[in-house]
């Protein structure tokens, strides 16, 4: 594993509920990350050879306004760049997303990714995501846009081990449970899906950090907790080909899984993400420590 890149979940909770939400986001959920947990995230980071930057996102980041701002200056204090994913939500008007976002100005090499589709609201052309686009600009942050579109058909993936910027809905997560019984959208059997199409597991170059210590490249598959263990640690511990979900993932995808536990999976899926998410729904109990938290499947709540 040659991290580059370690992404904060400043929090599950967000103002929104997405049908989308890779991990249930909503504002019932809980997962807040503490200053003192996120800096000593940052500083284990810093220690990494090649870590480059530091993604703050959620969640809602911004609704930990106050700690975010601190975690982030620290980021920068300590030579690594700073991205902040945000909905925009506090963008009431362009002057005011000005103010939110000024002192984020003042980061050297601050990049921001503002979520802006259909399901932030963002259907018509001023809405708070294009408010803080303007107000990024006026500013000088760079910024980009992460755009999900509706479902269409079977997503083929982008370059693994990347953020997911764009393209089709992937159907882990609320996707599964909010949109996959749509009949009209096109499905393949189970056996086809014989490859992970988002993550390379034996060349890992970006791990999310929860506010429960959790690790992972996909939401929801463990490979070591920071409350037990240093980031140096796990990194230097991961052999993925024994953890016991990501083994059976890395051999043949969604498909191998199915096959190594017997789940009784044998109809068509939307996509790989589809067939994957609900067998290792089917393996919590199994792999409590590896399948985790219960609020990225939809379970319950921690705290
Ligand atoms: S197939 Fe599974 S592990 Fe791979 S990206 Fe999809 S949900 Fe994640």
């Amino acid at each position: 594993m040659k991290l580059e890149s370690l992404h904060l979940l400043m929090s599950y909770r967000c103002i929104y509920e997405c049908d989308h939400c890779f991990v249930h986001s909503s504002p019932r959920a809980g997962g807040t990350m503490t200053l003192a947990f996120a800096k000593e995230a940052i500083r284990q980071a810093r220690e990494i050879e090649g870590m480059r930057d530091i993604c703050f996102e959620g969640g809602e980041p911004v609704l930990f306004y106050p700690i975010l701002l601190a975690a982030a200056r620290y980021a920068t204090e300590s030579g690594l760049g700073v991205d902040l994913v945000t909905n925009g939500y506090f963008a009431t008007s362009v002057d005011d997303a000005v103010e939110y976002l000024e002192p984020f100005a003042e980061l050297p090499g601050m990049h921001l990714s503002i979520s802006e589709d259909t399901y932030h609201g963002c259907d018509n052309g001023d809405n708070p995501a294009a408010r803080v686009r303007e107000a990024a600009e006026r500013i000088g942050i760079a910024c980009g846009a992460i755009t999900i579109e509706e479902p269409c058909g079977v997503s083929d993936g982008h370059d693994k081990g990347l953020p997911i910027l764009g393209g089709g809905v992937r159907f882990r997560g609320r996707a599964v449970e909010a949109l996959a019984e749509d009949p009209t959208l096109p499905r393949k059997p189970w056996r086809e899906f014989t490859e992970c199409p988002d993550e390379d597991w034996a060349d890992i170059r970006r791990l999310h950090l929860d506010g429960y210590g959790n690790l992972f490249a996909c939401q929801g598959i463990v490979v070591g907790n920071l409350s037990r263990r240093q980031l140096h640690e796990v990194i230097d511990s991961y052999h993925p080909e024994r953890n016991p979900v990501i083994g059976p993932l890395m051999r043949g995808g969604p498909a191998e899984l199915v096959r190594t536990y017997g789940l009784p999976f044998d109809g068509e899926y939307l996509d790989a993400c589809h067939l994957c998410y609900l067998a290792r729904k089917a393996l919590l109990a199994r792999f409590p420590d590896t399948l985790t938290p219960p609020v990225v499947y939809g379970v319950d709540e921690q705290d």
